[in-house]
C-alpha cells in the first residue's frame, strides 16, 4: 500500500454568500479540487430572533449540490416538487442535473426563535455526459447516515458517501465520491482507503490533523498526492474534520453562477432556457 501524503494547505477565507450569510471557503481550489467545484463551511453563525437568512428561489444546472447540517434548521423547497426539512445531522444531496429552481431558507420556527446554524455546502461537478440528466433529489435524515466508531472508541464517524472502517454510506453518487465527517480524539489515528487516481483532501474545522505526519489546522483544506490510503493523527488534541475524495473530470469547466457547464455555449443555452422558463 502507498500512503498518500500531505501535497500543499491552502487557507480559508471568511466570505458573505447570498444575502449575507458568512461562510469559510478555500482561498483556491480551481482543478485541484477536481471534482468538487465549492466547499463553503456555512457558520457557525448566531442569529437573533426574525434575523436568520437564507437563499431563495435560484436556479441550478450541470451539477449537484450537497447540504450537510450540524447546527440549525433549514428548509428546502424545488421546483421538481421537492420539500424537505434538514436538521442537525441530515443531509441533502440535490443533482440538479439539467435543471433545477430551488430556495434554501431556515424553517419558520428557527426564523422566529434565533439560534445556531453550522453546516457545509459542497457543490460536486458532474461529467459531461451526466450534466443534463434528470434532477434527483436524496433527503437523508441524521438517524439513517451510518456512523460508526473505532474499536479503541477515539475516532468517529458519518460516513455520508463512500466508506470507512467497514461500513458504507446509503447515498448514491453518480461519481465514485467520498464523503466522511470524522472526529478524532487527542492521540486518535485513522487510515482511510482512498483509492489510486482519486483526487483526495481533508478540510479541518477543530483542531490540528497530521496527514501522514504534517498538520493541517483549523480552516484549512490539506491536498493529499496521490496513493491507496492516508494516515490521519491528532495528537494534541480533540480534531474534526470532514475527507473527501472523487475522480478528476479532465473536462473543460464553463462557470456562470449557479450554471456549472463544458462550454460558453452551453452557459448561454443554461441562461437562455432560465430566462424562457424551461430550465426546470
Ligand atoms: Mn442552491
Amino acid at each position: 500500500m502507498k500512503r498518500r501524503t500531505l501535497k500543499t494547505t491552502v487557507p480559508t477565507h471568511t466570505v458573505l454568500e447570498g444575502g449575507g450569510f458568512p461562510v469559510r471557503r478555500p482561498a483556491a481550489m480551481g482543478s485541484l479540487m477536481s471534482p468538487f467545484l465549492l466547499l463553503d463551511e456555512m457558520g457557525p453563525v448566531h442569529w437573533d430572533p426574525r434575523s436568520a437568512i437564507g437563499a431563495p428561489d435560484h436556479p441550478h444546472r450541470g451539477f449537484e449540490t450537497v447540504t450537510y447540517m450540524l447546527q440549525g434548521a433549514m428548509q428546502h423547497r424545488d421546483s421538481a416538487g421537492n420539500k424537505g426539512d434538514l436538521n442537525p445531522g441530515d443531509v441533502q444531496w440535490m443533482t440538479a442535473g439539467r435543471g433545477i429552481i430551488h430556495s434554501e431558507l431556515p424553517q419558520d420556527d428557527f426564523y422566529e426563535t434565533g439560534g445556531t446554524t453550522h453546516g457545509f455546502q459542497i457543490w460536486v461537478n458532474l461529467p459531461a455526459k451526466d450534466k443534463m440528466m434528470q434532477p434527483r433529489y436524496q433527503d437523508i435524515p441524521a438517524a439513517d447516515i451510518p456512523s460508526i466508531r473505532s474499536e479503541d472508541g477515539k475516532v468517529w464517524a458519518n460516513v455520508i458517501a463512500g466508506q470507512t472502517m467497514g461500513i458504507k454510506a446509503v447515498i448514491d453518487t453518480v461519481i465514485p465520491i467520498t464523503y466522511i465527517h470524522m472526529k478524532i480524539e487527542q492521540g486518535g489515528a485513522h487510515v482511510q482507503q482512498i483509492d489510486q487516481g482519486l483526487n483526495g483532501m481533508v478540510y479541518v474545522f477543530g483542531g490540528t490533523v497530521n496527514l501522514n505526519g504534517r498538520p493541517v489546522h483549523d480552516g484549512q483544506l490539506g491536498l493529499m498526492s496521490d496513493g491507496d490510503e492516508v494516515l490521519l493523527e491528532s495528537p494534541d488534541g480533540d480534531a474534526e474534520l470532514l475527507i473527501l475524495a472523487g475522480p478528476e473530470l479532465n473536462e473543460p469547466i464553463a462557470r456562470y453562477g449557479p450554471f456549472v457547464m463544458n462550454t460558453r455555449e452551453e452557459i448561454h443555452q443554461a441562461v437562455t432556457d432560465y430566462q424562457n422558463g424551461t430550465l426546470a
